[in-house]
């Protein structure tokens, strides 16, 4: 059996891809170890799946960190309302949230992968379970994949193997070692909206702490007057350090050299809705209205109690005593700190806790109006193997999704041009 397109890999990417092909009439062959299609894609969103964002092309790009002018062909090609045409059409009734992120209406992410999986088996896609060692290359044309001691020939061959995290969804990075060895450069890969371990010892003691409504800002630390990054959100604390969406967030932009010298500063703002005035007056009304309470007590109106203990203890104060007694250098030093928490971040928590890699196929070999190789005829990227990557949002979906249509597009373009000729 020869394909029209044989897909490595059958996540997001590469399902998406396997089920416009088919809708086209190609043949299309899956390449996927996994016993499950879609495993990464069914715990995306905390199991909810962000698919999309309700947005335009040119704001999807505004979102990709990495390449975002690659994008544009696909984008323009395959924007977010078309994904969520697609979805729809396909049986998964969508919502748009805050922030304009797309989920399906039943929160469930089985249901998107499941909407591809669908497809694919109603128009006979053929599903292999295997991993892919190479592609097969003659006359500098791929012509297909070489899985173990087996071969599968197609016409078009889709790279579309994923990055490195979450290695045990079966993203683990073969995919750039396969490109490798057909001449494509790798720009190397680094873990991106990934947790970030800072040095301060005491987020141990507000480890499992979750904030919301604080700002988070990144500074280069030579350099402390402009920050790199600002964002107001949802923050948690782990004995390592911090996570959640901000603390995530910032680690886009963050470098693993950098970080390892302490080049950077993360400050905490716990009180972004009052400034410094309104605060000192808020210090004043709390601690007249509650003579003769504590200062501990002053600090849990203002702090939940793992937060409020740590900051007590980084200002040395004595929780016990009289909140009326205290001095007003100290009031403005407690003002200082739930302004300006400060910690230093040193580097990034593993591959298995990145919500994506940055870094892969170098951008440069890649024609982006088609996702083909510059290199080897008929050999196509598609999603996180590519050196591009974006926010969270439902952005690295979208990056998944577009190129795979994109990718899938080119590959019809060239059948209907071959019957015509
Ligand atoms: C916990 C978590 C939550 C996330 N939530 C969101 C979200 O809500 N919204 C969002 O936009 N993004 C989210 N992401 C990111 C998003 O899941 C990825 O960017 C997206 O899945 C990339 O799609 P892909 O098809 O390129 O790669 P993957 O989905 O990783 O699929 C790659 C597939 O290729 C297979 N494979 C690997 N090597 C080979 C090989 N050699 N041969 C054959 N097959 C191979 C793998 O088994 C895998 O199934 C999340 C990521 C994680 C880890």
């Amino acid at each position: 059996m020869r394909y029209d397109a044989v897909i490595a890999g059958g996540g997001a990417s590469g399902l998406f891809c396997a089920a416009v092909l088919s809708e086209a009439g190609l043949s299309a062959a899956v390449v996927e170890p996994n016993r499950f299609l879609g495993r990464k894609l069914r715990i995306t969103g905390k199991g909810r799946c962000n698919l999309t964002n309700n947005c335009t092309p040119a704001e999807v790009m505004k979102n990709v960190l990495r390449n975002p002018k690659f994008l544009y062909s696909a984008l323009s090609k395959c924007p977010p309302e078309r994904i969520m045409e697609w979805f729809e059409g396909h049986g998964v009734p969508l919502k748009t949230e805050r922030g304009r992120r797309v989920f399906p209406m039943s929160d469930r992410a089985d249901d998107v992968a499941d909407a591809m999986a669908r497809v694919c088996e109603k128009n006979g896609v053929e599903i292999i379970r295997a991993k892919a060692d190479g592609v097969i290359v003659s006359d500098g044309t791929a012509r297909g994949l070489v899985c173990g001691n087996k071969t599968v020939e197609a016409d078009s061959v889709v790279l579309a193997c994923g990055g490195m995290s979450y290695p045990r969804t079966g993203s683990d990075g073969s995919g750039y070692c396969i490109a490798e060895r057909l001449g494509h450069s790798i720009v190397p890969p680094r873990q991106s909206l990934v947790p970030v371990t800072v040095e301060e010892d005491f987020c141990r003691k507000m480890s499992g702490l979750t904030l919301k409504n604080v700002t988070l800002s990144l500074y280069d630390a030579s350099k402390p007057s402009k920050p790199i990054y600002r964002e107001f959100g949802e923050l948690t604390f782990f004995d390592f350090g911090i996570g959640g969406p901000l603390g995530i967030s910032s680690s886009c932009f963050m470098d693993a050299e950098k970080l390892a010298c302490k080049g950077y500063k993360l400050v905490i703002d716990f009180k972004p809705a009052l400034d410094c005035e309104q605060l000192d007056a808020r210090l004043l009304r709390d601690i007249k209205s509650s003579a003769g309470e504590t200062v501990e007590k002053l600090l849990l109106g203002l702090l939940p109690k793992d937060a409020a203990g740590v900051v007590a203890e980084r200002l040395n104060l004595d929780i016990s005593s009289f909140s009326g007694n205290m001095t007003r250098e100290q009031r403005f030093d407690i003002i200082n700190m739930l302004k300006g928490f400060e910690l230093t971040p040193t580097g990034f928590r593993p591959f298995d806790e990145a919500i994506v890699t940055s870094g892969g196929v170098s951008v440069k070999e890649i024609f982006p109006s088609s996702m083909e190789s510059r290199l080897v005829k008929n050999l196509y990227f598609t999603g996180e193997i590519i050196d591009v990557d974006g926010f969270t949002g439902g952005y690295n979906l979208t990056i998944a999704f577009s190129t795979a249509f994109c990718a899938a597009d080119d590959i019809i373009k060239k059948k209907e041009v071959e019957k015509w000729d």
